[in-house]
This record gives structure tokens, sequence and C-alpha cells, in this order.
């Protein structure tokens, strides 16, 4: 286990923010968390446990230990009658698990296809597209206490899953490390098509029985068009969520704003798309030094040009006090800000 000291992080944030941790490690085992969490470094320093950094800006170098928890590996562990039990480690690419149970005809998964990050990250936020959430087929978690030391298991219900929430972003913020994340996938998928343009493409395939690689390939296309790769151009997906507001308050906006859109919630509450607030105050190709709202995307900063991160959060502050003033709703980020 080496510990680097003045770590670039570059390469670890999709914005491509260039700044460093005062220190990183980088682990791949859970015996290497136990030796970690006994050193110096980590009982002296802040910490910070990092994926890919797709959902994390950075406003400044990190002045403590960066933690990157890098279990790999997908098995089977456990099958009944309708499901297979996938385990897959902390550092597995997410994608590189969706790809490798669409193959199997594994269903549950395959509508958060190409979705960045690592499986260990995705339960934080509940990770979800096109009509799924990663708790809609997560059975359980392993983690690592990093306060008390030992393992830890998590039912999924244990987890408090919320739209983009879960207890990791609560109550057990950095106290643990996510090392392995068991999944229950149906031996029958059924496909769920219904969202956004998914049959659409779909229908171009022109297959008279479509599988869920189809519908893979379709949610993948879609977001190829939709989304910038951050390879290309620094960001991280969707800055803000979707507002959930109640009802009333979407009535009497809707008397100046007739053409609003909304999705009904739980309980006489709406979830209003921010990507609509944010293009009504044509914030749509507005910049801010090298920040940027991505001119199609408007939910999605980028750095557009050597931005750093002070200048992303100044324009996604300048958003939030416009949706604020124009429509009383405050744009929550979905993004992580350190
Ligand atoms: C182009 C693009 C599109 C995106 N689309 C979507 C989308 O459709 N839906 C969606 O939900 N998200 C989306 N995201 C956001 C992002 O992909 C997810 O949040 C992803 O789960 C982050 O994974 P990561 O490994 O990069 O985590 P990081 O950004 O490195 O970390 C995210 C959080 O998880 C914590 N963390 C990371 N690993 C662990 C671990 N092993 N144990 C405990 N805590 C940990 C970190 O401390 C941090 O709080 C998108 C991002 C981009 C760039």
């Amino acid at each position: 286990m080496d510990i680097f000291n003045d770590y670039s992080l570059q390469k670890l944030n999709t914005f491509g923010l260039n700044v460093t941790a005062k220190h990183f490690v980088e682990l791949s085992s859970v015996e290497q968390i136990a030796e970690l969490i006994k050193s110096n470094v980590f009982q002296n320093e802040d910490h910070l446990i990092i994926g890919d950094g797709s959902n994390i800006l950075f406003t400044k170098d990190f002045n403590g230990l960066v933690i990157k928890a890098n279990i790999t590996g997908i098995h089977v562990v456990k099958e009944d009658k309708n499901s297979f039990f996938v385990k897959a480690g902390a550092g597995v690419e997410w994608q590189d698990l969706v790809m490798s149970c669409v193959k199997a005809n594994f269903g549950g998964i395959e509508n958060l296809s190409l979705i960045p990050g690592t499986v260990g990250a995705a339960p934080i936020q509940n990770i979800g597209a096109y009509g799924v959430e990663l708790k809609n087929s997560m059975e359980a978690l392993e983690a690592y206490d990093l306060q008390n030391g030992g393992k830890r298991y998590f039912l999924n219900r244990e987890c408090n899953f919320g739209y983009r929430d879960s207890i990791f972003k609560n109550e057990l913020k950095d106290k643990f490390i996510i090392t392995n994340v068991v999944f229950r996938l149906s031996k029958i998928p059924t496909l769920n098509t219904e969202y956004g343009k998914i049959q659409e493409v779909l229908n171009t395939f022109e297959k008279k029985d479509p599988t869920i690689q189809d519908v893979s390939n379709a949610i993948v296309k879609i977001r190829q068009e939709k989304l910038p790769d951050p390879k290309k151009i620094g960001n991280a997906g969707s800055f803000f969520k979707n507002p959930i507001v109640p009802y009333e308050l979407l009535n009497a906006l809707k008397k100046s704003f007739p053409d609003m859109p909304s999705f009904d919630q739980p309980e006489n509450y709406v979830k209003i798309p921010a990507a609509w607030l944010i293009d009504k105050c044509n914030f749509k190709g507005m910049t801010y030094n090298g920040a940027a709202v991505h001119s199609d995307q408007p939910l999605v900063l980028i750095n557009k040009e050597n931005a750093n991160g002070q200048d992303i959060v100044h324009l996604s502050q300048l958003i939030q006090q416009k949706i604020k003033n124009e429509f009383g709703i405050l744009l929550e980020t979905e993004v992580r800000i350190i």
C-alpha cells in the first residue's frame, strides 16, 4: 500500500480540473483498508473517498487523504428460481458491470447503461436513468467502517434510498467505504421501455423481439447523442437535481407558466425538470470565465475552456439565484462540491 504525496487528481475528476491531493492511496482489498485506518496519515488527516470523480467538483486542492477503493471482480454468488445474485467490487467500472450482465441476459440494470463511474459510488446517490434506479435491483452492499473498523453489511432497505439520495449522503457520509455491491437480477428480464425515447429508438432497430441488449444499445445511442462525453469536454452530468415541490406551488406557478412540465410524486408532490427551469431563464450556452451551461443540455455545466472549480460554482450560483427569484424554487446540486 503506497501513499503518494501531492498527487494530481486531474484524471480523477471528469471536470478535468487541475487539482491535487495532499495524500492519495489506492486500496485493492479489505485488508488494506484495515491497515490504512491504523496509519498516522489516516488518523491525522481529513479524508475523501473517490471513484472516478464523475460526481465531484473540486474548488481547490484537497488538503488531506484521498482514498480510491479499487476492489475488483464480478461474480454470480447465488441463484434462486427467478434471480441471479451478482456481486461486484467497488472499483469495477459501472458500465463494465452493466455490459457483462446484459451479455449474460441478467435483467435489471440495462436502463442504467453508460452512466459513468464505479460500482462503489453507485449506491451513494442511488444512480438513476430512464425510469430505473439502482435501488430497484440492489440486494445488499458490503462496506468497511472507517470509524470503528470492521465490515458491515447493509440490506437495500437499510440504505434509505431516495431520489439521488441514500444514507451515505446523510448520517453516514464519509463514514464507510463501500467495498462490494450485490445485485438481484432477473432470469426472465422484462423490458422497461416507456421512458423517454427508448421505444422510438428501439423501433428503428426493427427487431421483432427486442432483448435487454437492444434496450441497452438504444439507451447508449440516446445518451451519446444527448450528453457531452467527459473525455472530450469536462462535465459531471446533471449538475442539479430536479426539484420536488408541493402540488400547490406548481398550481400557483402554472398561472404564469402554463407550459411548465411536471411529474407526479407521492403525497401531493411533483417533480419539475430543472433543465426546463434553467432553459426558461435563458441560461443555455451562458459562460462565466471558462465555465459554461451546455447549449443543448442546460442541466449540464461544462468546463469549456480552462475553468477552475470556483468558476463552475459561481455559474451554478447565478443559476440558483435566478431560479429562486423567478420561481421561488431552490435548485439543489446533485454534484458534490469539495
Ligand atoms: C456524462 C455524465 C453522465 C451522468 N449521468 C448520470 C445519470 O444518468 N444518472 C446518475 O445517477 N448519475 C449520472 N452521472 C453522475 C455519476 O456518473 C454518478 O454519480 C456515479 O455514480 C459517480 O461515480 P464515481 O465513481 O465517479 O464517483 P465519485 O464522483 O468519485 O464519487 C461520488 C460520491 O461517492 C463517494 N464514493 C465514491 N466511491 C465510494 C466508495 N467506494 N465508498 C463510499 N463512498 C464512495 C464519494 O466520496 C462521493 O461522495 C453522470 C455523470 C457524467 C459525467
